[in-house]
């Protein structure tokens, strides 16, 4: 089974992948993750975006489709890809459907995850995590343990993403709504879309998209 978690920042989407990755041992395939692996190996790539993303900007279709590819084509799916903050623009959705298509697989669903504005500044606002595991940490609604120690694998390192403020998450929001959100009605579209209210409890999100694959 292969799906998109579709969404603007904030929405869950990354904690939710991980709650599929443990139970249903699928792979998060995170452009996110893996532009912020690249600035930090100190590539020509990796610096090329660094600032694009601290500034809360799109990067290039052409990259992200790239490191895209490469992960289908290593072709590790386990219990299939979850693709997490890909596709973010219409020409990466083309592309995605024609990857897969070499690949011999499909899309199974699109989980759209509906959250308010003001709700997203706030979330992300306070947003901290772990260095060692990345679990995800909120300064007012799940603070980092007294101990400093990581519920989930006893880290002590936390960060906070360079483009987690709010002036970033501006522009952030534009992007998604100028360029992300007509997937929505690309996918609806084709059929593929399912929507969760991504402001319920985590729990609640994770058993909607439960239903929502059954
Ligand atoms: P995320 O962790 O998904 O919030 O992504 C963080 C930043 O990485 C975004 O604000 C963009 O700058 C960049 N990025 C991640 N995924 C994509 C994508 N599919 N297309 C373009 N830029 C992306």
């Amino acid at each position: 089974m292969n799906i998109i978690l579709l969404g603007p920042p904030g929405a869950g989407k990354g904690t939710q992948a991980r709650k599929l990755v443990d139970e249903r041992n699928m792979v998060q395939l995170s452009t996110g993750d893996m532009l912020r692996e690249a600035r930090t190996s100190g590539t020509d790539m990796g610096k090329r975006v660094a600032e694009v993303m601290d500034k809360g900007h799109l990067v290039t279709d052409e990259i992200v489709i790239g490191l895209i590819r490469e992960k289908l084509e290593s072709g590790q799916k386990n219990g299939g890809y979850i693709f997490d903050g890909f596709p973010r623009t219409l020409a990466q959705a083309d592309a995605l459907g024609a990857l897969l298509a070499e690949e011999h697989q499909t899309l199974h669903a699109v989980i759209e995850m509906q959250v308010d504005d003001a709700e997203l500044v706030a979330r992300i606002t306070g947003r901290s995590t772990c260095a060692s595991c990345g679990e995800v940490y909120h300064d007012v609604t799940k603070p980092v343990p007294a101990d400093g120690k990581c519920t989930n694998c006893g880290g002590t390192s936390f960060t906070r993403r360079a483009d987690d403020t709010e002036e970033a998450l501006k522009t952030r929001l534009l992007a998604y709504y100028k360029q992300t959100s007509p997937l929505i009605g690309y996918y609806y579209a084709k059929g593929d879309l399912k929507s969760v209210d991504g402001l319920a409890s985590m729990d609640d999100v994770a058993s909607a998209i439960k239903t929502a694959l059954a």
